[in-house]
């Protein structure tokens, strides 16, 4: 045994031999010398393993260079485009909103170009980066003054830390909440340096609740909208009119803490309603705070929008640099409000609100248009149909809300093994396809697939290797 194993070992290439072969060369040219030098030298040093535990034979040189070639190409760009079939349309793990053309073109251009960021044209002095958004947020808001930061739980941490550091925030234990990605409102209070005064209990808060928590210490009353759960049933919640008039009497400010929030009211679509930022302003909350990529459909940020004493003090906490937007964000942003200021054509140029204002008709005529070429790319070890599927907003918007849709179901005939095989085959794809296993079905709700993406759909799925999926089986 131990005489064929240092055989093979002795004739395991040297990696200066492998740099030799014209496969390496290709490599040196496409990663550059110290990644190819380093996938060769993994590849050399797991067949030795290979080679001390079996009796195999050597790989020549150029067999080295070849595994190395798919070890480098297996390490392919980790946030790579893929088709989010979920049926989630703001999906928090898939990046939530797709962004407007208008959008991605003026990040581009941002990209490209040196900008006006912090730089006044009309005067030829320093400018401020906040003013290019301000002015678009309060025509859209109603608020006096706004500003904006990296996200919004980064907008509730900074009216935190302005308001209440080292004072008390007064919150009802109803609104305590948590949203995915460990943003858990205690915890960001905390964080911010502010003692948390819960009131109330988890089903009922009171007017005279607040009236009792508020004293001198108070830096900030907060109200947080229940984004990703409702409470129901034997309910009392202190709205926020009546809990700003409470606030101001006490000489406080009061935080709408909005979430996804929404700049039009969405019933106007045929969707179900979201607190609107106006609505919110109007009610008299002296700040409110929500997300530039939830129903906005923007990119990732948080706005603060308010009264302009209130803002001017935000803008002083050094917090606030800590938690900036970039010139490619901030170009995005404003050309997404500026769609808002023609709510009329929205849906057709914003994605977010196209996606989910279409009809599930429009989607089951799409499901069938592609059901024949899908199940003839499976083969008869699946079965792949028409049905009907919920589709859901995402992103702690509309929990309870569903949107009637159409997916391509896929059932393997003989094991869920093969289905389970199916699902991650999908996900390696160049262009990964994501669905969602459902009754023992793969759902590919089609309501994010736009129809100009179909036929990059279907070449995805010709890459599939279903006989390799298939022939798996036992
Ligand atoms: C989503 C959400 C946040 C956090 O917003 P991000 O933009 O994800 O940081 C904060 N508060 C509420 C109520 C939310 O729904």
């Amino acid at each position: 045994m131990a005489e064929p194993e240092a055989m093979s070992l002795r004739h395991l290439p040297a990696v200066a031999a492998v740099l030799a072969t014209a496969e390496a060369a290709l490599l040196l040219e496409r990663h550059g010398r110290i990644v190819t030098t380093d996938a060769i030298r993994q590849v050399i040093d797991d067949t030795r393993e290979i080679l001390r535990s079996t009796s195999a034979v050597a790989p020549s040189a150029i067999d080295v260079a070849q595994r190395a070639r798919d070890l480098l190409e297996a390490r392919a760009p980790g946030l790579r485009a893929l088709f989010n079939l979920t049926g989630t349309v703001l999906h928090t793990n898939l990046g939530r909103a797709m962004l407007a053309e208008a959008a991605i073109e003026a990040a581009v251009e941002a990209m490209r170009h040196p900008v006006a960021l912090e730089y006044d044209l009309a005067g030829g002095t320093r400018g401020e980066r906040d003013d290019h958004l301000r002015s678009l947020l309060c025509e859209l808001t109603g608020a006096q003054d706004a500003t904006v930061v990296n996200n919004n739980a980064a907008a509730v941490l900074l009216c935190l830390n302005t308001f209440a550091l080292g004072r008390e925030a007064v919150v009802s234990r109803g609104e305590l909440i948590e949203i995915g990605g460990a943003f858990r409102m205690p915890d960001i209070m905390a964080r911010a340096g502010a003692r948390m005064v819960e009131v109330g209990t988890t089903n009922r808060t009171h007017p005279a609740d607040y009236h009792d928590a508020l004293n001198e210490r108070t830096g900030l009353v907060l109200k947080v909208h229940t984004s990703n759960y409702r409470i129901q049933g034997f309910t009392a919640e202190v709205g926020a009119r009546e809990l700003a008039a409470i606030a101001d009497a006490a000489g406080v400010p009061l935080l709408n803490d909005l979430g996804s929030g929404s700049l039009v009211d969405l019933s106007r679509y045929g969707l179900a309603k979201e607190p609107t930022v106006r609505e919110a302003v109007a009610e008299g909350a002296r700040l409110v705070t929500f997300s530039g990529d939830k129903l906005l459909g923007g990119p990732q940020a948080g706005f603060i929008v308010g009264d302009h004493a209130l803002i001017e003090q935000i803008n002083r906490n050094p917090l606030k640099r800590a938690l900036r937007v970039d010139k490619l964000r901030l170009a995005a942003i404003e050309a997404t409000l500026n769609l808002y200021r023609d709510p009329d054509r929205l849906t057709e140029r914003l994605p977010t609100l196209y996606f989910l204002t279409r009809v599930k008709a429009d989607i089951e005529t799409q499901a069938r248009r592609l059901q024949p070429t899908v199940a003839e790319r499976f083969g008869d070890a699946f079965v792949v149909e028409v049905g009907e599927c919920l589709s859901q907003v995402g992103s702690g918007a509309l929990p309870l809300d569903t949107l009637a849709s159409a997916a391509l179901v896929i059932r393997a005939r003989n094991s869920q093994s093969t289905l389970q095989r199916l699902v991650a085959a999908l996900r390696m794809l160049p262009r990964p396809i994501i669905g969602r296993v459902a009754d023992g079905s793969l759902h590919l709700d089609l309501r994010c697939l736009v129809e100009a993406d179909e036929s990059l759909f279907l070449t995805s799925l010709a890459q599939l290797d279903v006989d390799g999926v298939v022939a798996a089986d036992p």
